[in-house]
């Protein structure tokens, strides 16, 4: 956003030739040093600073390793028996419907029996 004091406007392209702050320094490909500002702990910039290190805190750590953890609730096992009880459920309720319908058909229930149950 384009406010007058801006802090992040421009980063890119404002260490000119005459910045007084810290450089790279890296070796490029050309041979030379890099000219990028220094802006990793490392004294160097986002380009040959390097891959994280991983977590330092305590409360990194363990969050990195409840990310990782394999509980087991998705085994295949797991999932198969699942997926068995959804469809003996699904059965049980079909049952029940087709029971509801010819009990109503037969008179023996009301076709409102539900609403009875509420109040
Ligand atoms: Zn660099």
């Amino acid at each position: 956003m384009l406010t007058k004091h801006n802090v992040t406007m421009g980063i890119e392209w404002r260490f000119g030739p005459d910045w007084p702050g810290q450089r790279c320094g890296a070796k490029t490909r050309r041979g030379t040093a890099c000219q990028r500002p220094a802006n990793k702990k490392n004294g160097r910039c986002r380009l040959h600073g390097g891959a994280s290190t991983g977590a330092k805190t305590q409360e990194g750590r363990a969050r990195i390793s409840a990310a990782n953890l394999r509980h087991g609730k998705f085994t295949k096992d797991k999932l198969e028996r699942r997926k068995a009880n959804a469809a003996k459920g699904r059965e049980i309720r079909k049952e029940l419907r087709q029971m509801e319908h010819e009990l109503i058909a037969g008179g023996l229930l009301n076709k409102n029996w539900r609403d009875s149950l509420l109040s």
